[in-house]
């Protein structure tokens, strides 16, 4: 890629390495067994690669956002699971803190978060608020010099492995979105409780539980920034969010192309190796292009937020097409893999589970489109004046 830095290349080359030797042998294993691979997380912390684009001061590596995507990208193509749950502890766990946090919450959590120590995980989404996530029920009532939370989170990514969690609820329902809070709430907390973990299609081995808060007294020093600015924080964060998704499609797509390719010489029909059926190679040609495509776009959102520019449409037109991009790949790299594509004698189908869930967290291809379609009009409305 043209404007990757030495640094960029640097992280790639360092991650694709450690992701090789640590990750890929247990990808397959995890997803059989939806067991989380805490001691993988263990090692990435080590190597400083939970904490990637924040300061040194914060615990963080002090890499930019491109490198910390370009990272998830390595960990995805070889392990979508691990990419998962790597990115919702760096954008989603770390982020609040970091963007939003009191000097006091940054120093009491963050360098925790970044360095590894503990997992962070983020509760937006409930049963009955998904896209419509500015729906939510969870409720926060002041007690004094405490806010007393009742509600349900669903989807929580790390949940029942995380040490922190930051939850959005109503304050003020009137307000609607403008009367949402996010708190900060440790592990172990009264109140808070971990519920059941999904059985889930693909990314078995990240960990995603319901979560519970039943009468939990939180102090007022663990809302997270300011009151009634939860639900604009959690958007910014999204925001942020959609470029390591993007990224994790763009790893699992990269990966469907390298092991089609792969097999297209070796599988050998007719006399000679499928990759050299015209039909095969123009499959293959379609991955290639619409990757690079995709990688462009994403690369360009992460490039943006580098340069304080905004970002955001950018990050949704990269997310949308990446994650539709990744489910082409899969689709074409298990076709091209024939029956064997079929069975879990070949990596394939699982890039095709795990590349599914990039569709849908953090926002659907349908709400990236609504994003989109939105801004579209909206400069178009302003020209017209
Ligand atoms: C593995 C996994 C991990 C997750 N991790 C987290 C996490 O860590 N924290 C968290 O808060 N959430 C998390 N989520 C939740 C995720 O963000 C939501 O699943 C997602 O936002 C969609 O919400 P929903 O599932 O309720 O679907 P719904 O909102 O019910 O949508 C169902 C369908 O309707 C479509 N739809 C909805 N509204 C519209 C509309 N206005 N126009 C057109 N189509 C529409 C959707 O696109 C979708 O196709 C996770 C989800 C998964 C699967």
């Amino acid at each position: 890629m043209f404007f990757l830095t030495d640094e960029h290349r640097m992280m790639q080359k360092m991650v694709r390495e450690f992701a090789e030797k640590e990750i890929a042998p247990k990808a397959a294993e995890i997803d059989r067994t939806c067991e989380f691979p805490a001691d993988t997380f263990r090692k990435l912390g080590q190597q400083g690669l939970l904490g990637i684009p924040y300061p040194e001061e914060e615990g963080g590596a002090g890499f930019d956002y491109l490198s910390y995507a370009i990272a998830i990208e390595e960990v995805a193509r070889v392990c979508g699971s691990t990419a998962l749950s790597m990115a919702a502890h760096t954008t989603l766990g770390c982020g609040p803190l970091h963007h939003f946090g009191t000097p006091e919450q940054k120093e009491k959590f963050l360098g925790r978060l970044t360095s590894g120590e503990i997992l962070g995980a983020y509760g937006l989404t409930e049963p009955n608020s998904g896209s419509d996530s500015g729906g939510m029920q969870t409720r926060a009532v002041k007690d004094g010099d405490h806010w007393v939370l009742n509600g349900q989170k669903a989807w929580m990514t790390n949940g029942g492995v995380a040490g922190m969690y930051t939850v959005t609820a109503l304050t003020e329902p009137e307000k609607k979105t403008q009367g949402i809070t996010a708190f900060l709430i440790e592990a172990g907390q009264k109140g808070a409780e971990v519920g059941a973990e999904y059985d889930k299609l693909g990314c078995r081995g990240s960990n995603t539980v319901e979560f519970f808060l039943t009468d939990c007294r939180v102090h007022k020093s663990m809302v997270l920034g300011e009151v009634n600015r939860g639900f604009h924080q959690f958007m910014e964060i999204l925001n942020m969010g959609r470029i390591s998704i993007g990224a994790m499609a763009l790893g699992l797509a990269q990966a469907a192309l390298d092991s089609a390719a792969k097999y297209s010489l070796e599988r050998e029909q007719f006399g000679q190796p499928i990759g050299h059926f015209q039909a095969i190679q123009f499959m293959l040609a379609d991955m290639a292009t619409e990757i690079e495509a995709a990688r462009l776009l994403v690369y360009q959102a992460g490039r943006l937020k580098d340069l304080g520019q905004p970002f955001a449409i950018q990050a949704s037109k990269g997310k949308l097409f990446a994650s539709e991009v990744a489910h082409r790949a899969c689709h074409k790299a298990i076709q091209i893999h024939g029956g064997y594509g079929y069975s879990k004698e070949f990596p394939v189908e699982r890039y095709m589970r795990d590349a599914k869930l990039t569709e849908i967290g953090e926002g659907t291809s349908e709400v990236q489109r609504m994003i989109i379609g939105r801004d579209l009009l909206k400069t178009t409305a302003k020209g017209m004046q």
